[in-house]
């Protein structure tokens, strides 16, 4: 009888964000990511989501350390929140740890977080774990697959990849190494990415990108031009790089994450930009429009960044207009596409030419598509097989795309956020749950907790009708008030009248309470509230948030 493993998902299957599992092997817990996610328009003032830690936190001297699969924050950005509370080494490759530290950093947690580098196809022991880190193509740079050698098997776990054939980096997603596991000893469990379970077909090179840039590049050679992407994208960069190079520019960046990720990917060899072709964006002004590119964040319309600012008018080096061409080398991701839309409007307000992914071929995904993820299956030949990252429907079809591949359906698990399983001599079966609930962060204060969103939402939706008076403690009798303030329920210089009625209502409902005796605190509240909210609804059909201020003297 061997010893049963166990995981725990935290985050990730259920939808695009917040990705981390826990592998339990002889008691201890080693983290595989851990992610945040950015909030929909349904968390109001969320600035972004994390895991439940709870159960970590229950367990935190079982916790042997986290093994990242690559420098997305989907997958890292927990850990500033989670190191906090407790404290564990974190391994990844040296571009992921580069990317994963800045928030570590300005958490002020640094000092007592070890960060220990791997390299492509290294296998180590943290604790019990037997640990293999093998490379895969995303679109970020030196990412993992990572297979757990675990008294139970091998457990695969494909981090987010595709199955790019022609990488920037020639570093290809190592299939012979996964060939080779499968042949050894065979693969009890894979977890796949889910991302783009839904999409037939092959996700287009990322090398592909590089001769769309070139072209627009040559179209528009009396243009400036501004290229967004993601900062993290490395690849993109260089390829947007490339083209600007051979067009004779001069590159400069924009935005504060992408001057430092271009700084740091250059320091680590990564990317390659001459020193003399990189200009500080203060100095752009002093070249030809058309001698510069600019590459800038903002790819996803967030409002304060570069690119939101320019499209605003308001960025303090760069006024875009006819003479600019606006590259969106970035697919919007679920959520971001109404903000997208006004950047995209507004430059074109100012009279630049934008080019995005859905006019040219300026974009690919990082995330396998159908073909790939059955590619994998065929290679893995998984006994047993768990989607991962991805919302349920996508998680869905991947199941299908497992069983059409020859994965026994009864070996097929749609597990969720929360879920524990269990691999023993048996099998894989479900063995419990943990809390997995979203944590709202808003600022640098954890769990603002789904009352608090609930009342953002009313807030936001039927404003709020505030009421305070002030009652004789003993005999209930109004000494002053009552005073009704309201914010976004009716336009008040015009509502005078109905302002008067809402008062005579409150007054009468307070009458009442005294009259039946009713004099304490809460019951006169509860009156004022139920009253005020009954005479709003009937007069204005319309629910805000009613808040009493009773004060007893
Ligand atoms: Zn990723
Ligand atoms: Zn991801």
């Amino acid at each position: 009888m061997a010893d049963p493993v166990k995981i725990a998902f935290l985050g990730g299957l259920g939808e695009i964000g917040r990705n981390c599992a826990a592998i339990e092997i002889d008691n201890r817990l080693l983290l595989l990511d851990c992610g945040l996610m950015f909030p929909d328009e349904q968390m109001p003032g969320v600035d972004l989501v994390l895991p439940d830690f709870t159960w970590l936190r229950e367990n935190a001297d079982r916790v042997e350390g986290c093994v990242l699969t690559h420098g997305h924050e989907d997958h890292t950005g927990g850990l500033s929140f989670l190191l906090r509370e407790l404290s564990f080494p974190i391994f990844g490759s040296a571009l992921t740890l580069g990317l994963a530290r800045s928030r570590i950093e300005e958490a002020g947690l640094l000092g007592r977080t070890e960060l220990i580098p791997v390299v492509d196809g290294e296998r180590r022991r943290i604790g019990p774990f037997d640990v293999e880190f093998i490379p895969v193509t995303h679109s970020v740079p030196h990412g993992f697959a990572i297979a757990f050698h675990t008294p139970q098997g091998v457990i695969l776990h494909s981090g987010d990849f595709k199955l790019d054939l022609t990488p920037v980096d020639g570093r290809l997603t190592d299939m012979a190494r996964i060939g080779a596991i499968s042949y050894e000893s065979g693969v009890r469990l894979l977890l796949s990415d889910s991302t783009n379970a839904e999409e037939a077909g092959h996700t287009h090179s990322e090398s592909s990108v590089g001769k769309v840039l070139r072209d627009l590049f040559n179209e528009h050679h009396d243009k400036r031009v501004v290229a967004a992407c993601f900062a993290s994208h490395l690849h993109r960069i260089q390829q947007i790089a490339d083209a600007a190079l051979g067009a004779g520019r001069t590159i400069a960046t924009l935005g504060r994450s992408m001057a430092k990720n271009v700084a740091m990917g250059r320091e680590m060899g990564l990317l390659d930009i001459p020193d003399d072709r990189l200009i500080d964006i203060e100095k752009v002004g002093n070249l030809a429009p058309e001698r510069v590119c600019v590459i800038s964040t903002g790819s996803q319309g967030e409002p304060m960044s570069a690119l939101s600012l320019m499209a605003a008018g308001e960025n303090k080096w760069l006024k875009l207009g006819t003479g600019d061409l606006v590259v969106i080398s970035a697919h919007a991701i679920p959520g971001n596409e109404t903000s997208v839309g006004k950047v995209i409007d507004g430059l074109h307000r100012l009279g630049a030419e934008v080019v995005h992914s859905g006019i040219a071929d300026v974009h690919v995904s990082g995330h396998a598509m159908q073909e790939e993820l059955k590619t994998l299956l065929s290679v893995v030949r998984p006994e047993y097989f768990i989607p991962v990252h991805g919302e349920f429907r996508h998680m869905t079809h991947h199941t299908r795309l497992a069983t059409a591949m020859g994965v026994a359906e009864g070996n097929v698990l749609l597990a969720e956020d929360g879920d524990v399983i269990e691999l023993n001599d048996s099998g894989v079966t479900f063995a419990g749950e943990i809390p997995a609930g979203y944590l709202y962060v808003d600022g640098i204060v954890g769990d603002v907790g789904r009352g608090v969103l609930r009342d953002r939402r009313v807030l936001a939706e039927e404003g709020v009708v505030i009421v305070v008076v002030t009652v004789d403690a003993k005999s209930g009798e109004v000494l002053t008030g009552p005073e009704i303030i309201t914010k976004g329920w009716v336009f008040a210089p015009e509502a005078e009248e109905l302002l008067g009625e809402a008062r005579a209502a409150v007054l009468a409902s307070l009458e009442e309470a005294a009259d039946s005796g009713g004099t304490d605190y809460e019951t006169l509240r509860r009156h004022v509230r139920s009253a005020l909210g009954r005479f709003v609804n009937e007069r204005t059909r319309r629910r805000p948030m009613i808040v009493p201020i009773v004060m007893e003297v």
